[in-house]
């Protein structure tokens, strides 16, 4: 099949919708039990990361399988970074999700290591003159990758140290061309945002979730999806 990259965005759009509806009011085998435990509180934080990673990686499947079926296949690799020097936008609870998962890691030199490298990410942001009234327009994006202020969670190796439970904005990005050109500018030819799969996996994680806080007898839990720069709220969580 010979497609374009604006074919390839109808086909995800398409099958982020499909499995939207699937994840609508009903739960598989995998889901299921763990969100009817989510009626206990002990377990509940461990019970949402794996609700969240269950569906992060029925989404990476997806998107596997679009690829496979297109043999249109993304021409990033392990080690290639340039994207982590970008504006990461977040919603709140996936910034609650990276939280609880790095603190169910108890590693503690892990997590004071995360804490510097956040520390150092504040002081660089600052030093550019940014605000913390961050926007995400195409100017405030230009100039945020013209910073060169690489992300917080990417190590020395030039890996993600939150792989498992990375936002959906990192996991739906992806280059269809050169990847050298991806260190020349926040907006590439050939790049391609999957914004369907971020929406759809929010949203489907949202769902499992609201589905036991709107059952009285459990928590009151609220539920926030304005969005922000990524290591902008993580500090405060940590
Ligand atoms: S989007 Fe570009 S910089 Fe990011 S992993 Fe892919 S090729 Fe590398
Ligand atoms: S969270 Fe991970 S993948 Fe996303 S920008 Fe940071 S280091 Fe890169």
């Amino acid at each position: 099949m010979k497609i374009d990259l604006h074919q390839l965005g109808q086909i995800h759009l398409k099958q982020a919708k499909t499995f939207l509806d699937r994840h609508i009011g009903s739960y598989d085998k995998e889901l299921g039990p763990i969100i009817h435990d989510m009626s206990d509180r002990r377990s509940f934080d461990q019970n949402k990361i794996s609700i969240f990673l269950i569906l992060a990686e029925q989404v990476e499947n997806e998107i596997k399988k679009i690829e496979k079926r297109t043999a249109y296949f993304p021409t990033c690799s392990q080690g290639c970074s340039s994207c982590c020097y970008q504006a990461i936008y977040v919603a709140s609870e996936e910034i609650k999700i990276i939280t609880a998962w790095i603190k169910q890691q108890k590693d503690s030199a892990f997590i004071r290591l995360i804490k510097e490298r956040i520390q150092s990410w504040h002081s660089s942001f600052r030093k550019t003159g940014f605000s913390y009234n961050t926007n995400d327009s195409s100017d405030y994006k230009a100039k945020y990758f013209r910073a060169h202020i690489p992300c917080p969670f990417l190590n020395e190796s030039n890996s993600c140290m939150i792989y498992p439970v990375r936002p959906g904005a990192c996991r739906t990005y992806f280059s269809f061309g050169d990847k050298r050109a991806c260190s020349s500018s926040a907006f590439v030819e050939n790049t391609f945002d999957v914004v369907p799969w971020s929406t759809a996996l929010l949203i489907s994680y949202i769902l499992a979730h609201e589905s036991v806080i709107n059952n009285p007898d459990l928590f009151d839990t609220h539920i926030d999806t304005s969005s922000t720069l990524l290591p902008i709220r993580v500090n405060q969580l940590l």
